[in-house]
């Protein structure tokens, strides 16, 4: 048993990392430069741009540039990324002004948190009074 969860494993990380498709996703696309968005940080891991369909004065996602499908799929070897993630829109956040108002990071997973690109991505909310608990 033992044994076939480590083939299991190994089989899903061999594909994740060596056998993923070559198309590239919605916000890969938009990371490298072939989808416009409106982008306001790049760096080598992570980009941020203005959500095409703003649910709030300020609606900005934060991509990594590896293509995570959802934060369900992260493992170990993610950390420092995600990390890296939640301090950069702590920081686009702080630039935007929201610091002082307030602002909600979120991530949608899976199809009952309302996910619909499958690319991890954070979505970074504020300039307006926000609802909780969420619809
Ligand atoms: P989620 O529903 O959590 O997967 O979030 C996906 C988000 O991507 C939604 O808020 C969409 O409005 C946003 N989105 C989809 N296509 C684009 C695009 N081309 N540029 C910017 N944002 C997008």
């Amino acid at each position: 048993m033992r044994l076939h969860r480590l083939v299991v494993g190994l089989a899903d990380r061999v594909f994740r990392c060596h056998l993923r498709p070559a198309v590239k996703t919605l916000f890969e696309k938009i990371y490298d430069g072939e989808i416009p968005a409106e982008i306001i940080h790049k760096d080598d891991f992570c980009c941020a741009f203005r959500d095409i369909s703003p649910q709030a004065p300020t609606h900005v996602l934060i991509v990594p540039r590896k293509p995570v499908p959802r934060i369900c799929e992260a493992d170990a070897e993610d950390q420092t990324l995600l990390g890296h993630l939640l301090l950069t829109a702590t920081a686009i956040a702080r630039d935007l002004g929201l610091a002082e108002s307030g602002f909600r990071i979120a991530i949608n997973n899976g199809p009952h948190g309302g996910e619909t690109v499958p690319h991890l991505h954070i979505h970074l909310l504020g300039g307006r009074q926000l609802e909780w608990p969420p619809g």
